[in-house]
């Protein structure tokens, strides 16, 4: 039987994630970049490279931990720069309600003690007095990751196209794409018509806000 072919855009770490998946799992896969290199232009060439869900979630929604939680384990199979020591948050004595609240809002983590953010983290030692130790968390270099990536991708004959860009109106006038797009918006509008009023005006508020 034929394989599905798949074009994957952009050769960010979404992108290159994505079309290292469904290559396992046998589909063909080609990716198109518009930079000229890996990481032109790419906001994964800048990131910070933290694996880090549960403290992420003090500020987002639930589905950063559902997901994130096991994206440690996907990258610690696939790429063997990711080390799994742990996160810590610190903050000023004068911030400490702000370290409470950040506490409030997430889960899997440690108090830890002066003694023990210098044992943790040496270049903090005699800096602060109390801390927060995700000890699941995990991190990497960003640039490496990436170049391993494409690394086990060429090597399952996976190509990349630089210097293409495939504009996002070719992609909606794709008729795949264009029926996603309809399904997508029934099941936003099912969505919006099933919340309460109070909570349609919550989610709106948080939408104003964000917007500044
Ligand atoms: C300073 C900084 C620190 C960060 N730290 C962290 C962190 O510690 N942990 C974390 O999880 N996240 C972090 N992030 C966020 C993280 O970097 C992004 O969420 C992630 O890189 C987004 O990846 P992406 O593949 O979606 O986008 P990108 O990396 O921007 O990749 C998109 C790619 O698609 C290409 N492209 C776009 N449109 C087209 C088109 N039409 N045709 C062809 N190519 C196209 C672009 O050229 C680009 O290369 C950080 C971000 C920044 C800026």
């Amino acid at each position: 039987m034929a394989r599905s072919s798949v074009i994957v855009v952009g050769a960010g770490v979404a992108g290159l994630a994505c079309a290292l998946e469904l290559a396992e799992r046998g589909l063909a896969v080609e990716i198109v970049e518009r930079g000229r290199a890996l990481g032109d232009g790419a906001c994964s060439w800048m990131a910070g490279g933290m694996l880090a869900p549960w403290c992420e979630r003090a500020t987002t929604e639930p589905e950063v931990v559902t997901w994130g939680a096991p994206s440690i384990a996907w990258w610690a199979e696939r790429f063997p720069g990711t080390v799994q020591n742990g996160s810590l948050v610190v903050a000023q004595s004068r911030d400490a309600p702000d370290l409470a609240r950040f506490a409030s809002r997430t889960e899997r983590f440690e108090w830890v003690d002066a003694e023990r953010i210098a044992t943790l983290e040496p270049d903090l030692a005699g800096r602060f007095r109390r801390a927060l130790f995700f000890p699941d968390e995990a991190h990497l270099d960003p640039r490496r990751a990436l170049a391993s990536l494409v690394e086990t991708l060429r090597r399952r004959g996976v190509a990349i196209r630089f210097g293409v860009e495939l504009a996002l109106r070719t992609l909606f006038d794709h008729p795949t794409l264009a029926s996603m797009a309809v399904a997508i918006e029934e099941q936003l509008i099912e969505e919006i018509e099933s919340l309460s009023e109070e909570e349609a005006e919550r989610r709106l508020t948080a939408i104003q806000g964000s917007q500044g």
